[in-house]
């Protein structure tokens, strides 16, 4: 254990129920991370206008709005990785978390070191996907699509421009980095001993489908290998600062 020194991850934690805000904080505190803690969305969300965290842990049940739109407009804001926190344990808000860009789901009680190994695997997540690329690369060119990794943007050929999450954007980096060959799920999520039944990869998957394919259902860019995982089936072009 190490305290929190100005260089550590900050994390923003959007609870209304303040015991818990503090057990949360205090447990983030003893393994070194920083924290701001905030009673309802609106607070969080005018921080985040003035100052980004690394990561947000987002309770569903505020008193000013729901959980879910607070992610909508934290990912609109400024697209962070976000841990949602809640004490419902419906299918579809887990679900729909997910697809909102949300990098895991707890539920309600917690384990404090539970909470804590899920923060951690999150942040290693990122900072994976972050090193991964040279920092000569500012994007890279496939299947029609330009990247571009400072924005999580795409922009395709016919003048399409969508934005990623901060989530996609990194799951589209590591299928870009190994195209054309298959990756197993626990290959793209960056974890060894990944829960059979934790499909949040699936979730993701199929969203960044709706975004990059014509036809999503029959998908050509990214296809699912039946037992094995998923393949980015394209030609990758790295671009350099300016384009390549
Ligand atoms: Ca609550």
């Amino acid at each position: 254990m190490n305290s929190p020194d100005k260089d550590s991850p900050l994390i923003f934690v959007v609870e209304d129920e303040a015991d818990i805000a503090r057990l949360i904080c205090a447990t983030l505190g003893e393994y070194g991370f920083r924290s701001e803690s905030f009673a309802t969305g609106r607070s969080l969300l005018a921080r985040v206008r003035r100052q980004a965290p690394e990561l947000a842990i987002l309770d569903l049940g505020l008193p000013d709005m729901d959980g879910l739109q607070v992610l909508r407009e934290l990912q609109e804001l400024h697209p962070c990785a976000a841990l949602i926190l809640t004490g419902r344990d419906g299918l579809t808000d887990r679900v729909l978390g997910l697809e909102l860009g949300a990098d895991d789901y707890l539920v309600k009680p917690f384990e404090p070191r539970e909470l804590v190994a899920r923060v951690r695997s999150i942040l290693r997540r990122y900072q994976r996907a972050a090193s991964a690329e040279p920092a000569r690369h500012t994007g890279a060119r496939f299947a029609g699509w330009t990247f571009d990794i400072g924005r999580l943007s795409l922009l395709h050929d016919d003048g399409r421009e969508l934005s990623l999450s901060a989530a996609e954007a990194a799951l589209l980096q590591t299928l870009l980095r190994r195209p054309n060959k298959i990756l197993t799920r626990e290959q793209l999520i960056g974890e060894r001993d990944l829960d059979p039944f934790d499909r949040s990869i699936d979730v993701r998957i199929s969203r960044l489908r709706r975004k990059l394919e014509d036809e999503p259902q029959d998908p050509k860019i990214i296809k699912t290998v039946y037992g094995a995982g998923y393949l980015l089936c394209a030609t990758v072009e790295w671009l350099g600062p300016g384009g390549a």
